[in-house]
């Protein structure tokens, strides 16, 4: 490709919605630009990207032995009503009715549509296990869409459903993807961790979620190295330390002007903030009512096990108002769980305390010496979030923190599709069976910006060789120098015919600014044409380590061809 026939659209700064690095130099290096928010288009260099890391992806789905289909985004409600999910995905389901005011949403994911094919398509117990997939379109009317594709309102994503007779096909179809997803992101370059993941209302260890380590992820992992447990905060457990054994005091009321926080209440007493404890209050819209969420003062309540616990739904969940805090009998700062007329979960951790500190549900009042059983109690569960330094629940040594970016997920759905659409088999009895599903999804375009965000330093890019754009550029310095056009058009020849995928630098623009727009867009191997020319000796520049050399042709030929022969 010439570039002076491409459109190389680099921006010298990025437009203020960026906010982090991979998203400004996607935006500066011309691969994606804006439409509305959460909406994207890909320009060449993005859509060369994106389908690169397709074709990853196809290889491996398909080497899997999963079957590749397309379904339309269009989906009609109906279908939504079967699963029961309608009325329950909230604001976050594109709605919209046609000209004849039938309801249809645009699919933010397809478990419905895929369950009703295998169950209209599969005729035969034969058939089974069948697995299907698509790279699709997908629709979020997302609250909060940021960071250019990692968090869209329109985004790829590569979706598969399998289909078994039985857990244990399940179980095997699971192993099948998780083993796949391990192949596609090492292929893609990243770095990466497999985590144990919440299964929301389905329950169970039935989900791993893959995700791309970075400091800028928005999800949060504990892991341990010991034994190499992980998992999301949002699932993670912990092994709990002993009770206190102390003796347990009587419960004293106490004036605690202005101290609302646990800080300011820890300071004002003088206590450690893990002998206080923290009473959160929701209203949970699911269910319509107020619930209490307690746990110890240092800890921070983790929102996805209040809503298991509560049988909620998570967009149907919200801090309560200080007016419905007051209405309750209590008062924003100071709720305690002691005579709070709401239903009240207590993280298990809070039982283990002895002596604590809890709200008045008074003004400027708190209780120390407060005891679970004696003063307060509720349904216990588990609903603190897991932190630094916490045990293993499996092996009990102290786990680490991470961020992530979660590029992928793998999850065991069991029946809970199949039984409620009727996408059943007939066993050897002759009984219909529900069919027991799992579904798979990658974030394809968040992927796509996942490999950027661990890919670049100052300068740019820096694209693994077998997802970026083109894999090399060769850059004449002075385009109009005979010597130079010369050579420049015979690698290129060379390179084209070696099955290199390069472009030809021909604008007529100072060296610095073409090496400016090739550091930005990040190919891996950069040839430039300049005083040697003549001889046959170019410069050789390696844009993952930014090294340089000089050597002829052939040899930087030879190296190029050499690099993408090996990619895997
Ligand atoms: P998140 O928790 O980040 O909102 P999710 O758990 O709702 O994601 P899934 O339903 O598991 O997402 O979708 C499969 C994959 O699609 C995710 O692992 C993620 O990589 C990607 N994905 C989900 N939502 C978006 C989005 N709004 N923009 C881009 N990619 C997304
Ligand atoms: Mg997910």
């Amino acid at each position: 490709m010439r570039a002076s026939k491409m459109l190389i659209s680099t921006l010298k700064e990025a437009p203020n919605e960026a906010k982090i690095d991979s998203h400004v130099l996607l935006l500066r290096a011309g691969m994606i630009k804006n439409l509305v928010a959460g909406v994207y288009n890909y320009l060449p260099f993005g859509l060369r990207v994106l389908n690169k890391i397709e074709k990853i992806i196809r290889e491996e789905m398909d080497d899997s032995g999963a079957i590749e289909i397309l379904c339309s985004a269009l989906q009609p409600k109906e279908l939504w009503e079967e699963s029961g999910r309608w009325s329950k995905y909230g604001p976050e389901l594109m709605r919209f009715s046609d000209r004849h005011e039938r309801e249809f949403c645009l699919g933010p994911t397809h478990e419905e549509v895929f369950t009703s094919m295998a169950r209209d398509l599969i005729k035969s117990s034969k058939t089974l296990p069948i697995n299907m997939y698509q790279i699709q379109t997908k629709y979020r009317d997302e609250v909060r869409p940021r960071f250019g594709l990692m968090r869209g309102r329109e985004f790829i994503m590569k979706d598969a459903y399998s289909f078994d007779k039985d857990e244990a096909g399940l179980e095997v179809s699971y192993q099948n993807m998780y083993e796949t997803y391990t192949k596609i992101f090492t292929r893609l370059g990243l770095h990466f961790q497999a985590v144990l993941a919440d299964t929301g209302n389905i329950g169970g260890n039935g989900s791993h979620q893959f995700m791309a380590l970075s400091d800028i992820g928005e999800s949060e992992i504990v892991y341990c190295d010991a034994c190499g447990y992980a998992a999301d905060v949002e699932k993670a457990t912990i092994r709990l330390g002993d009770a206190d054994n102390a003796a347990i005091k009587e419960m004293e009321l106490v004036n605690t002007p202005q101290a609302k926080t646990i800080e300011e209440i820890s300071n004002f007493l003088g206590v450690d903030p893990k002998c206080t404890i923290k009473t959160i209050i929701y209203h949970d819209y699911q269910n319509e009512r107020l619930v209490a969420a307690v746990v110890r003062g240092d800890r921070e309540v983790n929102e996805i096990k209040l809503v298991n616990a509560i049988d909620g739904n998570e967009n149907y969940l919200e801090l309560a108002t200080d007016k419905e805090i007051y209405d309750l009998g209590s008062i924003h700062g100071f709720c305690g769980p002691k005579d709070l007329k709401c239903d009240i979960f207590i993280d298990e951790e809070v039982t283990l305390m002895k002596n604590a500190v809890i709200g008045a549900n008074q003004k400027d009042y708190h209780y120390v010496n407060a005891n679970f059983g004696r003063d307060f109690t509720g349904t216990v569960c588990d609903l603190k979030k897991a932190t630094a330094g916490d045990l293993c629940p499996c092996c009990g040594m102290p786990m680490k923190q991470n961020r992530g970016i979660e590029v992928g997920q793998i999850f065991k759905l069991q029946t809970k599709y199949s039984e409620a659409m009727k996408c059943v088999y007939v066993d050897e009895q002759g009984k219909n069976v529900p069919m027991v599903m799992g579904c798979y999804g990658i974030g394809v375009t968040r992927t796509l910006q996942s490999i950027v965000e661990q890919y670049h330093d100052e300068f740019g890019i820096k694209w693994p060789l077998n997802v970026a754009p083109y894999h090399a550029v060769i850059v004449p310095i002075n385009y109009n120098d005979e010597a130079q056009q010369a050579l420049a058009h015979e690698l290129y020849a060379k390179l084209k015919s070696e099955g290199i995928e390069v472009v030809l630098d021909d604008r007529n623009a100072k060296p610095g600014f073409k090496f400016k727009d090739w550091e930005l867009i990040g190919l891996p191997f950069m040839v430039v044409c300049g005083k040697l020319a003549s001889e046959g000796i170019v410069e050789f520049k390696d844009r993952h380590t930014m090294e340089k050399v000089e050597l002829s042709m052939n040899d930087a030929v030879a190296k190029i061809v050499e690099a993408v022969k090996n990619i895997k």
